[in-house]
């Protein structure tokens, strides 16, 4: 299997060269050449098997430079009941008929990027070591992605992870998930600023190519081929729970921000998975669902990018959507690198909507928005109808789940984090405080390790470079 760049670049690479990758070369990102087919025939052979050996068949479609073997092992180890609390690993749960929920957040950090973050910590593991090479990963996060960085690559050899985060500017169980981790090889810094400042010094120090060379600076972002790829098992692994025969269709119910977990979906119908329709949720941030209806691609700037009570997908541009608007446009990678590289940059938005009717028809898309107030509903309807208790980020995507089902239609809603996670608007709907995994009894009172920091480029550069001897 070989990697192409979205935008055209004349490079093919294998899985490994791209793991440890950002960005391609010109500025594109990395999909497989094709998508590789799964035949009705495969398909039934996959319904049964346990979910280290369903990820290991997927993978292998896609990764050829791992010897099988190793391959094989590294999925075992990732996907435990003991780390994702169940054999199934993604249980369904139905709610009422036709409408399912997939539990994708009970991995170490309760929200759903567990799922791709712990297999990618053992496969950099893995490759750093067949190099003999280091990495220290630097990130920017206002919540789970940092937290899922930091427990899929603890006490890993040859990785380092920096994280930066908006000092005071996480709820208190995100912090304390984070910064009680005493793994000498992880290094949380709270930044005297906000979200942005991070982002910004997480760009200054990475454009300083020499620094990062110096120091091996990589990153783990939702743009990373590997994070997608582990995501699209899930979709065939909740298919499997939902249906008896591969004649059945289900359609699945997406929380969505950078378009990631979404991404992912797309490519499993792409390899055949008997997936009817993908629908999109937004919250108020809702560039995606303007997109769908009217197929005008228009980005925001921070300023009318508004902080909600589904945090996790509060994004004013949704950094893997190229690799969607790549199939849509009949993969035309000159195109893309206009309509990203130019027409983006120049005027924030770009106009498909001469192709969006077969965004529906031909992939399958479907989108539409929620609110504040949506999302207290639909979590005090969940709790006093089913005695259900979901989060606010899986709220949206119920509320859309529904609006967009027709009679029929099997709905899996994907669970994207733990209640726990955003008590404060747990409180407000249901005038309770979420339940608390037993595991994370007590955390704001553990002892914290963390560096306060100014907004400066130049202080986290030494900070770095002071914990790489
Ligand atoms: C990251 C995240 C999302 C958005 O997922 P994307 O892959 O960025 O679309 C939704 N919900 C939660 C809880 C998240 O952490």
């Amino acid at each position: 299997m070989q990697y192409i760049s979205t935008r055209g670049h004349p490079d093919r690479k294998r899985f490994c060269q791209i793991l440890l990758e950002g960005l391609a070369p010109d500025g594109g990102l990395y999909l497989p050449e094709s998508y590789p087919r799964v035949a009705a025939a495969t398909l039934a052979s996959w319904r049964e098997l346990p979910y280290h050996e369903l990820a290991f068949e997927i993978l292998s479609l896609y990764i050829d430079d791992i010897p099988a073997d190793d391959l094989r092992a590294i999925c075992r180890k990732t996907y435990t009941a003991q780390v994702f609390g169940t054999p199934e690993i993604v249980p369904l749960k139905q709610l009422e008929d036709g409408v399912l929920l997939q539990a994708l957040s009970n991995g170490p950090t309760l929200a759903f990027k567990d799922m791709a973050m712990q297999l990618l910590g053992n496969l950099f593991e893995y490759e750093l070591a067949r190099r003999g090479e280091e990495l220290n990963i630097l990130g920017a996060t206002s919540g789970d992605t940092g937290s899922a960085a930091e427990y899929a690559m603890r006490g890993k050899r040859g990785v380092r992870v920096f994280m930066t985060s908006p000092k005071g500017r996480m709820s208190p169980f995100q912090q304390a998930q984070m910064f009680s981790l005493q793994d000498a090889n992880i290094h949380n810094i709270a930044i005297e600023g906000v979200f942005d400042d991070c982002q910004d010094i997480v760009k200054a120090v990475s454009s300083d190519l020499e620094f990062k060379r110096k120091y091996r600076i990589g990153t783990v972002n939702s743009i990373n081929w590997a994070r997608l790829m582990a995501q699209v098992v899930y979709y065939f692994a909740g298919y499997f729970q939902a249906t008896s025969s591969n004649a059945q269709q289900v359609s699945f119910a997406v929380p969505s921000g950078n378009f990631g977990n979404i991404c992912a979906g797309h490519v499993a119908r792409m390899m055949g998975l008997p997936i009817g329709r993908l629908v999109l949720a937004t919250n108020e941030n809702d560039v995606l669902d303007e997109f769908f209806r009217t197929g005008v691609y228009r980005v925001r700037g921070s300023q009318d990018t508004y902080e909600t009570s589904s945090p996790s997908m509060d994004i004013s541009k949704a950094s893997n959507f190229e690799r969607f608007v790549f199939d849509l446009l009949g993969r035309d990678g000159a195109k893309l690198r206009y309509l990203f590289a130019q027409e983006l940059v120049a005027k924030g938005a770009f106009d498909l909507s001469a192709d969006i009717a077969r965004a529906r028809e031909q992939f399958g898309f479907v989108s539409g928005k929620s609110t504040h107030a949506d999302r207290l509903a639909t979590i005090r309807d969940t709790w006093e109808r089913f005695g259900t208790m979901i989060d606010t980020h899986t709220a949206d995507g119920l509320k859309v789940g529904r609006e967009r089902q027709l009679p029929g239609e099997t709905m899996i809603v994907l669970e994207t984090a733990l209640p726990i996670k955003f008590a404060g608007t747990i409180v407000e709907a249901l005038g309770r405080e979420p339940d608390r995994p037993a595991k994370f009894a007590g955390i704001e009172a553990l002892p914290k390790r963390v560096t306060e920091l100014p907004a400066d480029a130049g202080r986290v550069k030494d900070f770095i470079a002071a914990h790489c001897a």
